[in-house]
């Protein structure tokens, strides 16, 4: 049942209250390029580059004052290591981002230029996330990227605004990976307006709630490189959030090839002029590769657009 889940619709509002005056309320453009009528959600131009500011702005915001004053910590070379470092800066509240050794420099100057102080420890992932833990157990508040209420209820602030742009949508495509961002957007439209189909698109290469679903259960997948590096990584065999709310809320997930990917990364780029990672480009991809039953009005949310550009330009080259 919709109203048994750890999010409701009224926590997403006052997400969207909230943290309204902190980020932007991103275009909505139809597509001119897609057969039929396609929308995109323009995260790619939220501050930061990605939609995940609003998560953790939204975190941030509900933590009690005395929380502020300990600081927040995140694990996160990429968009969610972003997120925090940004809001936690623009909100006076002191945040360290741990990362290995192993992280190329420019995502460590990236982070540190947007406010956080960054700790490198270890070689892994694995080693960074100890750390953190370390500075949890010492009083630090943790910004999870996904799997937490919070969080979920600001990436859900999507859907409101897209409602408010173009009421008539019958059909969301939406980059999954954790999850943190189509639970928010499910859970709200699936209240609003039911008749909404909400599918989710993720990379086969790794695809953990994809693999998640099929168990019935968390479980891990093997974290293989792909294009839609932002997709990567674990649900959380401790999950407690958004399985759930995707087990509920979303009707399909679709899987898609590495070319799949670049593809919808090109056509973004030469026909709608614009700059989207891998991860962004996924619904555009599902489109483009016939994936998508045909149902009416489709909107598509480009999600984040932090790619390092010598990377870029090779998928570009690439016809
Ligand atoms: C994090 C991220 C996603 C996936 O979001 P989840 O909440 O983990 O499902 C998609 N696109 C981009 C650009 C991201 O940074």
């Amino acid at each position: 049942m919709l109203t048994d889940l750890p999010v409701t619709l009224l926590d997403i509002y006052h997400a969207y209250a909230r943290i309204r005056p902190w980020v932007r309320h991103t275009p909505l453009v139809k597509a001119s390029s897609f057969k039929g009528n396609v929308w995109l959600k323009l995260e790619n131009q939220q501050e930061t580059g990605a939609f995940k500011l609003r998560g953790a702005t939204n975190r941030l915001l509900t933590l009690r004052e005395e929380e502020k004053k300990q600081g927040v910590v995140a694990c996160s070379t990429g968009n969610h290591g972003r997120a925090v470092a940004f809001a936690a800066n623009r909100l006076g509240v002191r945040s360290v981002i741990c990362m290995s050794e192993l992280v190329p420099q420019n995502k460590v100057d990236a982070v540190r230029s947007l406010g956080a102080e960054v700790r490198i420890i270890g070689r892994s992932q694995d080693d960074a996330q100890k750390e953190m833990d370390k500075l949890v157990r010492e009083g630090m508040i943790p910004v999870p990227p996904f799997d937490h209420p919070e969080v979920v209820a600001g990436q859900g602030t999507i859907a409101l605004e897209i409602l408010e742009d173009q009421p008539d949508i019958d059909t969301i495509l939406v980059p999954l990976s954790g999850g943190g961002l189509i639970a928010g957007i499910a859970l709200a439209l699936k209240i609003i307006t039911p008749s909404i189909r909400v599918i989710g698109v993720s990379m086969e290469r790794g695809a953990a709630m994809y693999a998640s679903q099929q168990a019935g259960k968390p479980v891990e997948v093997e974290e293989l490189p792909t294009l839609a590096d932002s997709l990567g990584g674990g649900i959380g065999l401790n999950n407690r959030v958004t399985f759930p709310i995707v087990r509920e809320c979303v009707d399909d997930i679709i899987l898609l090839t590495e070319e799949e990917i670049a593809h919808g990364m090109r056509h973004l780029y030469f026909h709608e002029q614009q700059v989207v990672e891998g991860a962004g480009a996924v619904g555009a991809a599902a489109l483009l590769a016939g994936k998508v039953p045909d149902t009416g009005n489709i909107a598509t949310i480009l999600s984040g657009k932090n790619i390092d550009m010598h990377a870029f330009h090779r998928v570009m080259n690439k016809t």
